[in-house]
């Protein structure tokens, strides 16, 4: 359930939980003040009567708390999705295919480098029609 922020016209700031259906009911600070919502600082409030009680697909326990829930992850090296793990993931990918492109750029260079100097101009002259670009760092 969402806990909103308020304050009141005397300046006394409290939280309160409030239904979806709540949300246009005039509060009232427990001075008697008229009080206002503020921003929108949304909070879930999940406690062991309503917590959503699933089967781990990790370990097939049943996680009934968010306790059971922190153990369970745990145990399975698991972290909960953000978004931004996304972006880590991606980028992670990104670097290593830049490595593995840079050690498959060397070893072609080493490669050419070692070969007898008749047979790299003959692979120079095959592919010297070629449409590539040929740069040497
Ligand atoms: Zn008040």
């Amino acid at each position: 359930m969402p806990v909103y922020e308020h304050l009141c016209e005397k300046g006394h700031k409290f939280d309160r939980y409030l239904k979806l259906a709540e949300l246009d009911h005039p509060q009232t600070c427990e001075c008697g003040g008229a009080a206002k919502r503020i921003i929108s600082p949304v909070m879930f409030s999940i406690d062991a009567t309503n917590f959503p009680s699933y089967e781990s697909p990790t370990t097939g326990r049943w996680i009934t708390s968010k306790t059971q829930r922190r153990e369970d992850m745990k145990a399975s090296n698991c972290v909960d999705y953000e978004p931004s793990l996304k972006d880590e993931q991606t980028k992670r990918i990104a670097r290593e295919d830049a490595e593995l492109e840079k050690k498959v750029d060397e070893h072609v260079e080493k490669t050419i480098y070692e070969m007898p100097a008749p047979k790299r101009e003959k692979l120079a002259a095959e592919v010297e029609h070629l449409d590539i670009a040929v740069t040497r760092a």
